[in-house]
């Protein structure tokens, strides 16, 4: 089947410009396509569930901004609502009746937080949990598994080395591996290799930090007693339990993946959906923890911009919104019915994958090896034929992260008819891809 010719003549040349100035042409590695070559579309506007490019191509777009678009771009309400916020000035530095009332709904949806602060990232919500968590414990490592991505603070950036677990090598040149050595990684799923640790580290772990969902490396959720394994085996060391909800929050349901599960974690860092498309992260949890923070208490955290009330304003429309009832199940019937019918196109086509589907997120691997439920499932997939799928349904209109490690996400702007369409693309553009 031919190529669909698409004309991306102006992103080329803005590209091109931006690389003169930006280092890569880009703010954030992922958004130069190197993991699947081509272009990288410069994006003009966006309206519900489509994007427009510098070159006048529209497209679905199931990137959704990297998670905070569950309304769907430029929804009205929350339009109306950064506008309104704007009119009375952006920000003030000093609090404002928003703060609370977004930390209000945000208690009401996951009971495990009684106290939040407001940041402006995600990376800033997971550093300053760890911080307060080695506080709170008088303990200085920590452990993380394989494949969660927590943002890009030294602690955190920190791959496993060989072994099922392991001590913390740097994932980047300039952490300081001084940090990174008190960062303990184990595989994904695999509650034996988290006990050995928390038994060989006696009294030296403070935190345990997942993605309870895991959405970095493509979509992997957890196996069943994973996460009520984790909760006991911290509670019973001591160690205090953190889920990045960051991507999860208010898109796993409406009380993320720990309402989903029934886990109460002792802290929790949130992002993305909370901020309804504007820069915002926060972090929360159990008071007495909490109130280690400053001023009440000696663990230092501050943000000028934290708590910035134009991202509150959108947080807390968004939010608004998402409370109609039936919304999470809409997105969840609309999602699984796609991730069924790529796996019927991706059979017809002779096309080997495996689609992992929760709620309103999905992902398809390259992999002929069945579920992934681990950074080395996900990591044995087929990056070249990933990267040749990616660029066909590009060209087709259809607007997917640009790496196998990343997981789509449907909003409620997208319509039967967009999902119709791009269940038929899947078919068109596996069916294209070399045997
Ligand atoms: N935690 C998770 C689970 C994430 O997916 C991300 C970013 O994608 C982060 C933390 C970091 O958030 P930010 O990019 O806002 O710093």
């Amino acid at each position: 089947m031919s190529v669909p010719s698409q004309n991306t003549q102006r992103s080329e040349e803005l590209f091109a410009e931006a690389r003169l100035h930006i280092p890569g042409g880009v703010d954030s590695p992922v958004r130069a396509f190197k993991a699947v070559g081509g272009t990288p579309r410069f994006i003009k506007r966006a309206q519900g569930a489509m994007l427009t490019d510098a070159d006048g191509n529209t497209y679905i777009d199931y990137v959704g901004s990297w998670g905070p678009m569950i309304l769907g771009h430029a929804h009205p309400d929350v339009v109306a609502a950064i506008a309104a916020q704007a009119e009375l000035g952006t920000s003030y530095g000093a609090p404002t009746a928003l703060e609370t009332e977004l930390a209000r709904q945000i208690k009401a949806a996951m009971p495990s937080i009684e106290r939040v602060r407001f940041v402006s990232s995600g990376t800033e919500a997971t550093m300053s949990a760890l911080r307060l968590a080695r506080a709170f414990t008088g303990r200085e490592k920590i452990v993380k598994f394989e494949g969660c991505y927590h943002g890009h603070n030294d602690a955190l950036l920190v791959r496993a080395g060989s072994g099922a677990a392991t001590f913390g090598v740097p994932t980047s040149p300039g952490v300081n591996p001084a940090v990174a050595r008190d960062t303990i990684t184990a595989p994904y799923n695999d509650l034996g290799a988290v006990r050995e640790i928390l038994e060989s580290e006696a009294g030296a772990i403070a935190a345990v930090i997942v993605e309870p969902i895991a959405g970095n490396m493509g979509l992997v959720p957890p196996e069943e007693g994973f996460l009520e394994g984790l909760a006991r085996a911290t509670a019973d060391a001591g160690v205090l339990l953190i889920f990045d909800e960051v991507i999860t929050g208010f898109r796993a349901g409406p009380g993320g993946a720990q309402g989903l599960y029934g886990i109460r974690p002792d802290l929790t860092c949130l992002g993305k959906i909370i901020g309804g498309g504007l820069p915002v992260g926060a972090f929360g949890g159990r008071a007495e923890i909490m109130e280690r923070l400053a001023p009440d208490g000696p663990v230092y955290q501050a943000g000028t911009l934290s708590g910035n009330p134009l991202a509150m304003a959108a947080g807390i429309e968004t939010l608004r919104c998402m409370e109609e009832p039936g919304l999470y199940e809409a997105l969840e019937e609309r999602t699984a019915g796609l991730a069924g019918r790529i796996r019927t196109e991706a059979e017809r086509a002779g096309v080997p994958v495996f689609v992992s589907q929760l709620g309103s997120a999905f992902c398809t691997f390259f992999t002929e090896g069945g579920p992934v439920c681990d950074w080395s499932g996900a990591e044995g997939c087929d990056l070249e034929r990933f990267a040749a799928f990616h660029e066909a349904m590009l060209r087709r209109g259809i607007y997917l992260p640009p790496s196998q490690f990343e997981t789509c996400f449907v909003s409620l702007a997208h319509t039967g008819e967009d999902l119709d369409r791009t269940a038929e693309t899947f078919g068109e553009a596996l069916g294209s891809l070399p045997r």
